[in-house]
């Protein structure tokens, strides 16, 4: 882990860092800003924008140079999510759950094999996704009820997956399934689905409040045949690979909320400057200064615990309660910030000409998945109070 220069305090960046980051916010205001609102109003990402996103290597930050990804740090992806999500959480959640959800398990439980098939073509083309919820189990995810039956050349997959992030758009799918539900948790196993096995289907995409552009689909699987060679990490130890990469995911939410605060915050100290009410701009009135400086302070706070628990995962440290915390604070933060936008743009605010509705809805979700509030508290509870 590079060295932290107390000198430039706890959100400093080393040069490769800052330089990263402002290359990918630079190409998020470039290529993704003018596009934002048609992305949202037709709920799609166009696969142009995505193999441009490929291009600039976010789709494979922390993938060895080996296999053709950046060979860089989480730190670098938590980064990326955050300045694209500056300008649209879509992109942003889009880039996430390829990096710190399917990279990052296939980097860490994937075989040899597994990850020469698989991690190569992640960093160039290929979209991932992440399919644990079901129908029937969210929060208690592991209650899930896609089976998977031992056959002479692997398994065969029977069940369907819920809201699936880039279901629309990926190829590779890493689907939890039981081997044997009357083991619990010690049934589950990961295996990895290609778009095209036999007996897989993505079903219905969902109309959604916010991220509308980042698809989240069903998945339906029908007597699906998967090798055996596409288990990844051992039978009957799939609630790891979850668990481990769920707490990693985690921060990057926090990045896609602390981005999404940041991205409200730029549009509304702009709107603000400019809008003349009693003779002089808004921005001049304490009253507003003061809920500005509130939500810069709430911000930076936010940003402080997402770097705080990436900083600490790159170092091997643990990491769990300050994930959990990060998660939980920076989508309050998003959500309290993008209200106020909403607010200071008066009745602009409230109309999708302007940017921040979008950004208000788009908050919401932060609160809801890879792990909800409630359980996010539950997590920071068992390690106070054990
Ligand atoms: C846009 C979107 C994208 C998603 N992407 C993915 C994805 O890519 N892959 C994937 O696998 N899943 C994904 N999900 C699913 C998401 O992780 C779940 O929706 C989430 O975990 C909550 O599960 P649930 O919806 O079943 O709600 P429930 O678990 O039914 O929870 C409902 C309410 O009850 C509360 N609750 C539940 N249990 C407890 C408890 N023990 N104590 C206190 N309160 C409790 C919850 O906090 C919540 O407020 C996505 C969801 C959405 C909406």
């Amino acid at each position: 882990m590079p060295q932290v220069n107390s000198v430039h305090g706890l959100t400093g960046l080393h040069e490769d860092e800052a330089l990263f980051r402002d290359s990918v916010y630079e190409f998020a205001d470039r290529e993704i800003r003018p596009h934002v609102r048609e992305m949202d109003e037709q709920a799609h990402i166009p696969r142009q924008l995505i193999d441009k996103l490929f291009a600039l290597g976010v789709m494979a930050i922390e993938i060895p140079e080996g296999h053709g990804g950046a060979g860089a740090s989480f730190f670098h992806a938590v980064l990326a999510v955050e300045a694209l999500s500056r300008v649209d959480p879509s992109i942003g959640v889009l880039v996430d759950v390829q990096n710190t959800l399917v990279a990052n398990a296939l980097m860490r439980w994937g075989s040899e094999a597994i990850q020469r098939r698989y991690l190569p073509s992640l960093a160039t083309r290929t979209v991932g996704a992440y399919a644990l919820s079901e129908a029937g189990s969210g929060s208690d995810a592991f209650a899930l009820g896609t089976r998977a039956t031992e056959a002479p050349d692997g398994f065969v997959l029977t069940g369907r997956k819920l809201w699936i992030t880039n279901g629309r758009e990926a190829d590779l799918f890493i689907v939890f399934a039981t081997v044997n539900p009357e083991e619990g948790y010690r049934g589950i196993t990961a295996f990895l689905v290609e778009r095209d096995f036999p007996g897989f289907t993505v079903g219905k995409k969902e109309d959604k409040l916010g991220i509308r552009a980042s698809s989240t689909c069903e998945l339906l699987l029908e007597e699906c045949r998967v090798p055996r060679a596409n288990v990844l990490g051992d039978v009957g130890k799939g609630y790891k690979v979850a668990i481990e990469t769920l707490n990693e995911g985690r921060i990057g939410i926090g990045a896609q909320m602390i981005g999404l605060a940041q991205g409200a915050l730029d549009h509304t100290i702009a709107y603000i400057r400019e809008r003349k009410q009693f003779g002089k701009a808004i921005a001049d009135f304490q009253g507003v200064q003061f809920q500005i400086a509130r939500a810069a302070t709430d911000l930076e706070a936010a940003r402080l615990m997402v770097y705080n628990a990436a900083r600490l995962r790159d170092a091997g440290q643990p990491f769990l309660k300050e994930a959990a915390m990060c998660k939980i604070f920076s989508s309050e933060v998003a959500e309290r910030v993008a209200s106020l936008a909403v607010n200071l743009y008066g009745g602009y605010g409230f109309v999708k000409d302007y940017p921040v509705e979008k950004l208000y809805r788009d908050a919401k979700i932060g609160q809801i998945y890879e792990g909800t509030s409630n359980l996010q508290l539950q997590t920071i509870a068992k390690q106070i109070l054990g």
